[in-house]
């Protein structure tokens, strides 16, 4: 850490309580946010009150540094980018409370009306909290999963429903924040007369009103649903500003005039907000068009049937859409240039039917300009018609190529019925700059999403960033609309917006001066005489340090690149790979495949990504701060040996594999894959700790102790020993270590003689066994022996086959990984030639043959072997599929409480385990949706994780314990281990039941526990 930086960092560390890092790593993670943009901060505080956020303000006036309030990184125009301190309220600032909190006036007298909350709070969750009430915050930004309330205030971030609930300004009462000038202040509505430090600032706001009223007066009559510094409803009435002096009635709207203001004005440390209630009941209609402009046409005509939402996507969008997911390619007519999606609310659901069939009426026989419609009034269908637009945008990185949509000029107004024009004239732009780009718009208000497909790698697109944000901007005004709608001008727009409000512009200086006198907070933003540039600071997407593989250059380093190397005396960095990065999907593309749009910080309980995140809500626990600290490295920001500091170390070990975040990422990105890489070159410089050594060979450990399993067993329960376990290897003692089998699986096959490959033809299973059904849970192995026998199909279990290596991955050992990966691919690709098809019982195991394999050894023989292995339940539930599976089950009168792993969700989301266990007479299987079980491979085993282990399987370890089933059922050893710590409840592989069922386990009726038959 440079000087300057350690000296920050250890004032700071004085005088705030919270978090404060200003080491290279870290600030690297808030270089970035949803934008093209890349700025690195100096250092980033995340405060736990207000006093650290007043604190924070005054040192950096002392300092004469720039402050830039941040949320969930969400936004889109490089809102909360700057290079001075970064102000995080998502991390400790997330507390709330609800309207009949009798603690505060105020909200008590509200009754459930309000709610008091801090910016750290996310939407969605707030939302989820006062869903019981009835009750819920209107304003719905399409990132609602993890915009934090500060971010929503600051932005006014509206959404598809603005036509019900308007913007976050009509709901804010009263707002805390910091100015600054360092004042802690409760700002709602005031009179200019009133004696206080609000009422002196509402006389300062007053008076500027009163200077610039006239033009004020004009600006007002021309704002539509547009954002930014709004001056309208801050002064009422609006007449007593042509009086000399403000009466006694007069009345300056704080909150309202600070709402949209975007951490320029104040930083908001608590918020009194107006909630509205549930809707009763809620109908949608689709209707589709041959012509954009007669959609927008059509969006006009829908507005007047009193609709809440109205929504208009284009071709691109809708043939995304039909790519994507089966059921959207039913939906929508392959004929359909444009759709647009309605929705009325309203008390009784036959009077909304009406509505909609009206509308319907209206659109396609009245007027004919829709030529196809579909509505519903039922529940899931309804989210099946929102999902089109809420996933559809996010799916668009899922485009490949070097052209990705561009958020620069995607955010502007125009007045609703000058809609068609408006999309005529921008589109007269993009031809004129021969660009393609998708429309998405909340037409019934106006607000348009343009996106244009820009290779921001390409010299040629960066130097036309700016001249095409102007004209389209020419053309918007020219329809007498306005830039930026609901989200932030931030970097992309601020610099336009001094032509944008000519008039008004000296006004808005002398508020900014007002509330930011120094202009310490978000420089360079809004309203500011030295915008940002909007070409400046884009974030690098190319590698600029040469990446190389043993002796092979995976990307070389520009000749330029190497000149001003040599120029400046260095050479160039290099960064000596360890995985695999093979073609098309190279680390630099895997790495660039993220854009920052933050919706891996989610906590919905829909969704299992980040279980990490879920627990810890810090940025270095998300997904994409993996891939923002190896952009870094590739571009340059950071020391491709920072990688052997343990920070980095720290950050990576965040990710425990779990999958999850690649398989809902809306751009795929293989975040495990980045996070193995840091881990891999940390342990490469620095070796493993002991603690991890033994974690990522407990396999080695396992085999030598199942030469003595009375003897490792008695050890493995004596408190005593477990103590020594813990204090030497890590190895937390509160966890119950599954005993050993008195005979390996191996040795039990080949005692049964399977370790011989099969002379004769027919459906050949080669079987992987790993780690825990080989030394521990032998009869895994053998039910699916016997399940796969029944069906006569044998089995071969090479007897040289060793555990598949995913704990030494885990744990950074990627090389004693690879060695593994090279002795089990040899044999099982050998099987595969001669026909075999590799079957797997434990999940990690499946996933380490399928993808871990390829990653690290990135061969023919790996590729052949991931192509043909199977988890066990997947493969059987395909049999059945082709009536290939016997069905001559026994009857099982139990009920199973099922836990879908995350390694199978990454695998395959067909649910065959649960649905294979269905086949079974009188078994009744329950599925258990509450998230991952927290324990990850051997990973939970270790006392520095036993408490986040159990915090992150906490839902699920609940959900268990109440649960009335016989038993709990699951593909995977570690989450069994979990469940059966947790809750006590026995748990069983789905294979067992199979097998069982057969008739072809005995003994196993003891471990369902079972109770008499109901
Ligand atoms: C795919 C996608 C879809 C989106 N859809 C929408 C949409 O439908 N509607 C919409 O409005 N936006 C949308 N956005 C933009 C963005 O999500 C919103 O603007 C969101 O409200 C930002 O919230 P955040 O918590 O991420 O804030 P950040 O991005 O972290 O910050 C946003 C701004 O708020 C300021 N800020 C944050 N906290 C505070 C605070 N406590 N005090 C003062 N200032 C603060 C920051 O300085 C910054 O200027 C979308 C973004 C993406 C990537
Ligand atoms: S990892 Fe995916 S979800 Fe997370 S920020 Fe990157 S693109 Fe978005
Ligand atoms: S793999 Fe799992 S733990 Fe790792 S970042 Fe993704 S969701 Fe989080």
């Amino acid at each position: 850490m440079d000087i300057d930086r350690k000296r920050v960092e250890d004032d700071l560390r004085g005088v705030v309580v919270g978090d404060v890092f200003c080491d290279e790593l870290s600030v690297q993670l808030y270089a970035s946010d949803a934008s093209i943009y890349q700025v690195l901060p100096l250092g980033v505080v995340r405060p736990k009150s207000a006093e650290d956020v007043v604190a924070c303000v005054r040192y950096a006036a002392e300092q004469n540094l720039a402050i830039h309030a941040r949320g969930a990184g969400s936004g889109v125009a490089g809102e909360s980018l700057g290079r001075g301190l970064v102000i995080d309220f998502s991390a400790h600032m997330r507390r709330w409370r609800r309207g009949n909190d009798a603690s505060d006036s105020l909200l008590a007298a509200s009754g459930l009306e309000l709610v008091r909350v801090q910016p750290g709070v996310v939407l969605a969750s707030l939302n989820r909290e006062l869903m019981p009430d009835g009750r819920q915050y209107g304003p719905d930004p399409a990132t609602r999963s993890v915009t934090t309330m500060g971010g929503v205030l600051a932005v006014n971030a509206s959404g598809s429903h603005y036509l019900r609930s308007g913007s976050p300004r009509d709901t804010a009462l009263s707002l805390e924040v910091v100015t600054g000038s360092g004042e802690l202040l409760e700002l709602s509505s005031h009179s200019p007369l009133e004696q206080s430090p609000a009422g002196r600032l509402a006389r300062g706001v007053w008076g500027i009103f009163h200077l610039h009223r006239a033009a004020i007066a004009a600006d007002i009559a021309k704002r539509g649903a547009s954002n930014g510094l709004r001056l309208d409803g801050v002064i009422e009435p609006f007449d007593s500003l042509f009086e000399n002096q403000p009466s006694p009635q007069t009345v300056v709207h704080l909150a309202k005039l600070l709402t949209g203001t975007q951490g320029t004005f104040g930083l908001i440390t608590d918020a009194t907000l107006q909630t509205e209630k549930v809707p009763a009941h809620r109908g949608v209609a689709l209707l589709f068009f041959h012509r954009l402009d007669a959609a927008a046409r059509g969006a006009v005509a829908a507005v007047r049937h009193g609709v809440v939402a109205c929504d208009l996507m284009d071709r691109r969008l809708l043939e995304i859409a039909r790519d994507t997911e089966w059921a959207f390619a039913k939906l929508l007519p392959r004929d359909a240039e444009a759709m647009i999606l309605v929705e009325v609310q309203g008390d009784s659901i036959s009077d909304l039917r009406g509505r909609l069939a009206k509308l319907e009426e209206d659109l396609c026989q009245h007027q004919k300009l829709a030529f196809a419609s579909t509505t519903t009034m039922e529940r899931q269908q309804r989210d099946l018609f929102w999902a089109l637009s809420r996933r559809v945008i996010p799916r668009l990185y899922r485009v490949r190529g070097d052209h990705s949509p561009v958020p620069l000029i995607e955010d502007v107004w125009v007045p609703p019925e000058s809609l068609p024009g408006a999309l005529t004239a921008i589109q007269d732009v993009l031809q004129k700059f021969q660009v393609t780009a998708t429309v998405f718009a909340h037409a019934g208000h106006g607000q348009l999403h343009i996106r244009p497909f820009l290779d921001l790698a390409s010299t040629k697109d960066r130097g036309r960033l700016r001249s095409l944000s102007e004209q389209i901007a020419e053309a918007v005004w020219g329809c007498g609309g306005l830039v930026g709608a609901e989200h932030a001008a931030g970097r992309s727009r601020s610099w336009l917006l001094r032509r944008q409000h000519q008039q008004v512009w000296p006004a808005m200086l002398k508020l900014k001066q007002l509330f930011d006198p120094h202009d310490l907070l978000n420089p360079g933003k809004l309203i500011t005489l030295e915008p940002d540039d909007c070409d400046d600071h884009l974030r690098q997407v190319s590698t600029s340090i040469r990446v190389t593989h043993a002796d092979k250059a995976l990307i070389e380093a520009t000749s330029a690149e190497i000149e001003a190397a040599e120029l400046r005396g260095f050479p160039v960095r290099e960064l000596p790979v360890i995985q695999q990065w093979g073609e098309g999907r190279g680390i630099e593309e895997t790495v660039r495949a993220c854009n920052g749009c933050g919706r891996c910080r989610t906590t919905a309980p829909d969704q299992r990504q980040c279980p990490m995140f879920r627990i810890l809500q810090t940025e270095e626990a998300s997904p994409r701060a993996k891939a923002n600290l190896l952009r870094g490295v590739l571009t340059g920001a950071l020391n491709p040996a920072d990688l052997a500091a343990d920070r980095a170390k720290e950050i990576a070990d965040l990710c425990f594999g779990c999958q999850q975040c690649r398989v809902e990422c809306p751009a795929s990105v293989d975040i495990p894959k980045i996070a193995n890489e840091i881990k891999a070159q940390y342990v490469a410089t620095n070796g493993l700790s002991l603690s991890d050594m033994l974690m990522s060979r407990i396999d080695r450990v396992a085999a030598i102790a199942s030469k003595m399993p009375t003897l490792a067993n008695f050890v493995m329960r004596s408190p005593t020993w477990r103590w020594i376990l813990e204090r030497t290897f890590g190895l937390s003692q509160a966890r119950e270590l599954p005993p050993l089998a008195e005979k390996s699986f191996l040795q039990y096959a080949v005692g049964r003689r399977w370790h011989h490959a099969m002379p004769h033809g027919g459906t050949k299973i080669v079987y992987f066994v790993d780690h825990y059904a080989n030394y521990h849970d032998t009869e895994v192995g053998v039910a699916l022996a016997e399940v796969l026998l029944h069906n006569q199909i044998d089995i071969f279990v090479p007897s040289k086959q060793v555990a598949s290596g995913m704990a030494r991955l885990a744990a950074g050992d990627a090389r004693g990984a690879q060695r593994i990966a090279r002795r089990n691919v040899r044999i099982l690709a050998e099987a595969v030639r001669q026909g075999y098809t590799v079957l797997v019982t434990e999940p990690s195991a499946a996933l380490a043959l399928k993808r871990e394999y390829v990653n690290l050894l990135g061969d023919e023989d790996s590729q052949t072997v991931s192509e043909n292995t199977f988890e066990a339940c997947q493969y059987l539930w395909e049999l059945h599929e082709q009536n290939r599976l016997s069905l001559d089950f026994q009857n099982i009168p139990a009920e199973v409480a099922y836990h879908q792993p995350c390694h199978v969700r990454a695998l395959d989301s067909s649910r065959a385990g649960q649905r294979l266990m269905e086949l079974i007479p009188g078994l009744s299987v329950q599925p258990v949706e509450r998230g991952c079980s927290g324990m990850a491979g051997t990973w939970g085993l270790q006392r520095k994780n036993y408490r986040n282990s159990l915090r992150i399987g906490w839902p699920l370890i609940t959900a268990m314990r109440r649960h009335t089933a016989h038993a709990a059922a699951t593909e995977c050893s570690a989450c069994k281990m979990q469940i059966e710590h947790g809750s006590g409840r026995s748990t069983v592989h789905p294979i067992k039941l199979l097998a069982h069922a057969y008739g072809r386990l005995p003994g196993f009726e003891k471990q369902l526990r079972m109770m008499p038959t109901r």
